[in-house]
């Protein structure tokens, strides 16, 4: 006899109520359909940027289409977690190094990174500008590509190929575009590890794509830092000596009350998630108990404060409970919110549009819906975008089996050329366009570069 819920339970059991997403679902649907509506009305028939650059680019794009799609396919049946993307990478950068790029491999002190260079003829690195795209091909473990790094990477690579075919072919722009091979995306910062490597110097602006269950230009990213806890304490017969114990768990236990409790008060901008556990026995006062807590934030300020509040909590947990605290904050680099270029984003938009996608607004999907990326430390630094891409329906969710199931389909492969051509655009633009660029630094240079060694004094 099952002595669970013996009680009438007023709730079902295991089914979190749809109401609160049901409603957002709503909200969002109606901003679409205003999106659209504008889009029709909107005189999208010619390009603000370079318009014949911009038609060479995009049929670039859809000639390479067979090849978007033995990089989708390819990487998504040999799926390859952070910093083991060996495969992967010699997959890409031997696609670029047999069109004659010069490549080199291992780049900026990580082993699976890449980096590909085109340079104009008559380049000159102290005048004429450089921007990077960037390509992410690590996948999850157990679930594989349920991020779609391997749409991110075709795009890339497609993206970099167009737009490098098209001013070869049609000259008049001068400069240098680079692909570069971002790998241990998921968790491990691998963006911060090339930065520190040297990834951005003579980069002027950086720009990539990511799979999502809608098009939008510019969508929230929540900046990230970890934390692992180690209480230690004294172990004892919990029976004939407690007294004698000082319990490890007790502190692990007030921890997380203390960030419970402090949720009540975080800016709704915040999140805090953890994890614990600890002991062995029920008749063993624990001596040791484990905390993993990540901190998130919309702001790097909030996100700064956040971390400062969870440092005190579990801090003054082990000074109730009598035991030992260890604390590691960032076995990898925090990440950074994503601060997107609008400027930038507006040139994309433009460009998506001629492909047939509207890509929404930012707000369009709340903020609150919000994952981190380490591509926000590269947008902190140089101006960027990271817009999203509609690779599934708009009910899936990053990091499920359904999601990796939609990055193989056609979808998935008609993202990645939509989003080649448009990186293809916003990188020419880049480029060719002096004014656009400046306006795009000036809206960067109105916040400043913030890097994340300086931000933590390291
Ligand atoms: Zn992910
Ligand atoms: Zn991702």
């Amino acid at each position: 006899m099952s002595q669970n819920n013996s009680f009438e339970a007023s709730t079902p059991v295991n089914k979190p109520s749809t109401a609160y997403l049901d409603a957002m679902e709503q909200s969002i649907l109606a901003k679409v359909a205003a999106a659209h509506e504008e889009a029709a009305v909107d005189d999208r028939e010619s390009y603000p940027g370079q318009q014949a650059l911009w038609e060479e680019a995009s049929a670039s794009a859809d000639a390479n289409q067979p090849l978007a799609e033995m990089i989708v396919r390819d990487l998504h049946d040999h799926p390859e977690t952070a910093f083991e993307e060996h495969r992967s990478m010699a997959l890409l950068s031997g696609i670029a190094s047999e069109r004659g790029f010069p490549v080199e491999r291992g780049v900026y002190g990580v082993p699976t990174a890449f980096e590909a260079e085109w340079t104009s003829p008559g380049y000159d690195p102290v005048v004429h500008p450089t921007v990077a795209i960037m390509a992410e091909y690590d996948a999850l473990p157990n679930i594989g590509h349920a991020c779609g790094h391997n749409v991110i990477a075709a795009a890339g690579v497609g993206g970099f190929l167009a737009a490098t075919q098209a001013i070869s072919s049609l000259g008049g722009v001068e400069g240098r575009i680079l692909i570069q091979g971002t790998p241990a995306e998921e968790g491990h910062s691998g963006k911060e590890y090339m930065i520190r490597g040297g990834s951005l110097k003579g980069v002027d602006a950086a720009v990539m794509i990511h799979g999502f269950g809608y098009d939008i230009g510019s969508q929230a990213w929540v900046g990230r830092r970890s934390v692992q806890v180690t209480y230690r304490g004294v172990a004892a017969h919990a029976s004939s000596q407690p007294f004698m114990g000082r319990n490890a768990l007790d502190a692990a236990s007030l921890a997380y009350q203390g960030i419970g409790l402090m949720r009540q008060q975080m800016p709704p901008s915040d999140r805090v998630h953890a994890i614990m556990n600890g002991g062995d026995r029920p008749s063993i006062i624990p001596r040791e108990a484990h905390m993993h807590i990540f901190a998130r934030s919309l702001g790097t300020d909030t996100l700064m404060d956040l971390s400062r509040r969870v440092d005190d909590i579990v801090r003054a947990a082990a000074v109730m409970a009598g035991v030992e605290v260890e604390v590691e904050w960032d076995e990898h680099p925090m990440t950074l919110p994503v601060r997107n270029n609008e400027m930038m984003v507006e040139r994309w938009t433009r460009a998506q549009a001629l492909r047939g996608r509207t890509a929404l607004p930012a707000g369009t999907v709340p903020d609150t819906v919000a994952a981190s990326t380490d591509f926000g430390n590269v947008s902190h630094l140089v101006p960027g975008i990271h817009p999203m891409v509609k690779v599934s329906p708009s009910d899936v969710a990053l990091h499920t089996e359904a999601f990796a199931e939609w990055a193989q389909t056609p979808a998935a492969v008609s993202a990645a050329v939509d989003s080649a051509a448009g990186l293809a655009q916003v990188a020419i633009d880049f480029l060719a366009d002096p004014q656009f660029r400046a306006l795009a630094q000036a809206e960067f240079d109105a916040q400043g570069p913030v890097s994340v060694q300086e931000l933590l004094g390291e």
